[in-house]
């Protein structure tokens, strides 16, 4: 049920690969994934995977003009800056081809050559071993690709960088292609987006601590259809927790912390919902709102409960009419929770809770008031 951090890293790496016309090979180097799974999910029909196979070519470089060496080296020492800072092969990678295309709109050449590029400075992916390296030029100060074999011999014309043409003539950098500035690219809508999405949501509802159950509904687990309520219980719901609610009783038997907290959470997930969040995220958002409002509370209420407050709530989830209401308090105007089955209700838990404190403290001790 839980999903590793490293699964989703693998399907925002796939994306973003598949937003910079990636093929699915590459793709596969980079993270792993099943071929079978990017075809099917990273690419779509108005984004589909580019034909052929990748053009993985050791001679690329080497028989590329001149103003291709220099934008192939600037963006491999760009790759090499940031694996130096820390940041992970394929992360670079990405990174360092983004930055070539926003700073030169035809990029010279595609991801997939960038990546073998890469492949064989590191000896990593696709390649098995080192073939090419970085070298200073000491004209221009920049590093630039040679040979691995050639990578310490003097190269007196070696530098690509030099030799461009956009490069050498002074004032010429802003007019010239490569350092013009592109406009970002659309973002694509990609089927994959819709599992990153929910491993989002996973991962939230594990730190949240929801049930397994509660977490296979919120994420629309296959599994969860066939959840089935318990001989004795009316609704699908319930059957996700030991013990449902006694609404008939409810603001009677739940504590008055309890009901605060509920109502607290209740109100969040309403907003959060009016506002056009999705259920399943309003509902961590609100048990998010909740926790941090309540944080003092000695007995926090659990994930799954709240889930039950919002079937509820909501007649969803099973439930199949509301069953609790969301009041103003006309003492307090605070907002809080009134079950439908309750014939004697208790008045606010807001307004209790202060009462309470009235009995606890005595007067002296209660602060000024400050103004
Ligand atoms: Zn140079
Ligand atoms: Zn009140």
């Amino acid at each position: 049920m839980s999903v590793r951090p490293s699964r989703l890293r693998a399907l925002e790496t796939a994306r973003q690969c598949a937003s910079l016309g990636a093929r699915q090979r590459t793709i596969a180097y980079l993270t792993g994934l099943a071929p079978a799974y990017i075809l099917r999910s990273v690419y779509s029909k108005e984004h589909p995977a580019p034909i052929g196979r990748p053009s993985y070519c050791e001679e690329f470089y080497f028989r590329a003009g001149t103003r291709v060496q220099a934008a192939a080296s600037l963006f491999a020492s760009r790759y090499r800056t940031l694996t130096d800072e820390g940041f992970l092969p394929a992360d670079a990678l990405i990174a360092a081809f983004r930055h070539l295309r926003s700073t030169c709109p035809s990029t010279p050449f595609s991801f997939d050559e960038a990546f073998f590029l890469i492949a064989n400075l590191d000896g990593i992916w696709a390649s098995s071993s080192r073939t090419l390296a970085l070298t200073r030029c000491p004209a221009c100060g920049r590093d630039y690709l040679v040979p691995e074999s050639s990578a310490h011999t003097h190269r007196p014309d070696g530098c690509p960088v030099c030799r461009a043409d956009w490069a050498g003539r002074a004032g010429s950098h802003a007019s010239a292609a490569p350092l013009a500035h592109a406009a970002e690219p659309v973002e694509l809508t990609l089927p994959v987006d819709k599992d990153i999405t929910r491993a989002k949501l996973l991962r939230t509802l594990e730190a949240l601590a929801a049930g397994p159950k509660v977490a296979a509904v919120l994420s629309e687990d296959p599994r969860a259809a066939m959840f089935r309520a318990a001989p004795n219980r009316t609704s699908v719901t319930t059957a996700f927790l030991t013990r449902p609610l006694a609404l008939h009783l409810w603001s009677v038997n739940t504590h008055v912390t309890d009901r605060v907290q509920f109502a607290v959470f209740a109100l969040w997930y309403r907003h959060a919902q009016q506002v056009g969040v999705p259920r399943a995220e309003a509902m961590c958002a609100a048990v998010t709102k909740m926790r941090t409002a309540c944080r003092g509370f000695g007995n926090l209420v659990k994930f799954d409960r709240c889930f039950e407050v919002a079937a509820l709530l909501d007649g969803a989830w099973g439930i199949e009419t509301p069953r609790l209401e969301l009041r103003s308090c006309e003492k307090c105007g605070s907002q809080y929770l009134l079950s439908l089955n309750e014939v004697r209700p208790s008045p606010c838990p807001f307004c209790a809770l202060v009462r309470r404190h009235r009995v606890l403290l005595p007067a002296a001790l209660e602060p000024e008031p400050t103004s």
